[in-house]
C-alpha cells in the first residue's frame, strides 16, 4: 500500500496467498436508506496454485459491455486450481453497481470508472473501486486484461488492442500478449482522452495490459462471446499460467492515425451508410444525419476522413451533438517485436 493515503475501506473476504479456488466478495461499505450498514458486494475469484506468474481478468469497468463478464463467469466457474501455476483473479464486473443496472456509470455516484483512475479511498464508491485496484489488485498481477466492448451506445468489430507505450520493453511484452489474444483484429489503440483511465494505471505500473472492444449495442453475440473466450485462454497460456497450446487464426493489424475519428456535429436520425468491417476511401459518405423537426430538410452528410476498415459506429438510431458517429482505423503490418 503506497501514497501515504489511508488504507481501502473495501474488504476482500477471499485470501489472495491461499491456493485453491475462492469464491468471494470485494465487500465495499455504502449505508444507505434500504440498508444502514449496508455492502457493496463485488464479486471476486481467485485461483492459485503455488506460486508463478498472475493473472488479473476483469469485466464490467462499463456495466453495459457483456462479453467480458460473460467469460469471466465462466471462467471463474470452470477454471481449476491444477489447471494452473500462479494465480488468477477474476472481476467479472468490476464496477459491479454499473453492471447491476445495466449502465455505463454508477447509478450510485453517476461516475464513469474509467475516468476516476487512482481513485480515491475516502471518495465515492466508484472512486473507492478505483484506488483498491490501484493500490491493491493491480500489483499483484504481471499481466492484466480489461474486456470492453462499445455499451448501449457504439458497437465495434471484434479487436483487442494495446496502446503505444513509450517504454519500449514494456511494448514489446503487451504486443507479444495481444498477438497471442488472437482477436480477429489487433490494434495499436489511441484514446480521445487517456487520463483517469484504468489502462493507463495498469500501464504506469509497468504492467502488460491488454484491452477489448468486442462488440457492443448493449448485448453480447455467440461470434463476440467466443472470441473473448478463446482469448483468455490464450493469454493465460501465453503467461505461463495455464498449460496448453494458444489457438492461432488470422488476425488483421490495424493503427488509429490522427483524425479518425467521425465526430456528430449534428442532431437528429441517423442513416449509417458503410457497416462495420467494410472498407472506406477516404471521403466517402459513411453516415447521414436527418433534422427530424420537419419533412422536407437536407441530411448532414458525414464522410471518412481517411481510406481504411469502419471500425466503430454509433449504434442507437437518434444522434445527438458531439456523439462519436464513427472511427476509421487503418490496417497496417504486423508490428515487429
Ligand atoms: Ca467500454
Amino acid at each position: 500500500v503506497t501514497g501515504g493515503l489511508a488504507p481501502s475501506p473495501i474488504v476482500p473476504t477471499v485470501d489472495f496467498q491461499a491456493d485453491g479456488v475462492q469464491h468471494g466478495f470485494l465487500r465495499l461499505p455504502h449505508s444507505r436508506d434500504d440498508s444502514a450498514w449496508g455492502a457493496v458486494m463485488i464479486p471476486i475469484t481467485v485461483v492459485r496454485n503455488g506460486d508463478g506468474p498472475a493473472a488479473l481478468l476483469t469485466g464490467g469497468n462499463h456495466g453495459d459491455e457483456y462479453e467480458g463478464p460473460i467469460a469471466l463467469f465462466k471462467l471463474a466457474r470452470t477454471l481449476r486450481a491444477e489447471d494452473i501455476r500462479g494465480r488468477v483473479i477474476i472481476v467479472p464486473a468490476m464496477n459491479y453497481p454499473a453492471f447491476r443496472a445495466g449502465r455505463r456509470t454508477s447509478p450510485i455516484d453517476d461516475r464513469n470508472l474509467n475516468r476516476i483512475f487512482p481513485g480515491h479511498p475516502d471518495g465515492s464508491p466508484s472512486e473507492r473501486i478505483a484506488d483498491y485496484f490501484e493500490r491493491y489488485l493491480v500489483p499483484l498481477a504481471d499481466v492484466v486484461l480489461d474486456y470492453h466492448s462499445g455499451g448501449k451506445t457504439l458497437d465495434f468489430i471484434p479487436l483487442a488492442a494495446v496502446h503505444e507505450l513509450e517504454d519500449a520493453e514494456q511494448q514489446r511484452r503487451s504486443l507479444a500478449a495481444l498477438e497471442a489474444f488472437n482477436a480477429p483484429y489487433s490494434l495499436l489503440m489511441r484514446e480521445i482522452d487517456a487520463r483517469g483511465m484504468y489502462d493507463t494505471a495498469v500501464e504506469a505500473q509497468g504492467k502488460v495490459f491488454v484491452t477489448t472492444e468486442l462488440g457492443g449495442a448493449g448485448s453480447a453475440s455467440a461470434r463476440s462471446v467466443g472470441i473473448a473466450e478463446r482469448g483468455v485462454r490464450n493469454l493465460l497460456i501465453h503467461a505461463e499460467i495455464l498449460q496448453g497450446e494458444i489457438s492461432h487464426r488470422p488476425t488483421r493489424w490495424l493503427h488509429m492515425p490522427d483524425g479518425c475519428f467521425v465526430i456528430s456535429e449534428d442532431e437528429g436520425l441517423l442513416e449509417i451508410a458503410v457497416d462495420l468491417g467494410e472498407p472506406v476511401r477516404a471521403g466517402q459518405v459513411v453516415g447521414r444525419i436527418y433534422p427530424i423537426a420537419r419533412t422536407g430538410c437536407a441530411t448532414v452528410d458525414y464522410r471518412a476522413p481517411l481510406g481504411g476498415v469502419l471500425m466503430s459506429r454509433h449504434v442507437p438510431g437518434l444522434i445527438q451533438t458531439g456523439d462519436c458517429l464513427a472511427v476509421v482505423a487503418v490496417e497496417c503490418d504486423p508490428p515487429s517485436f
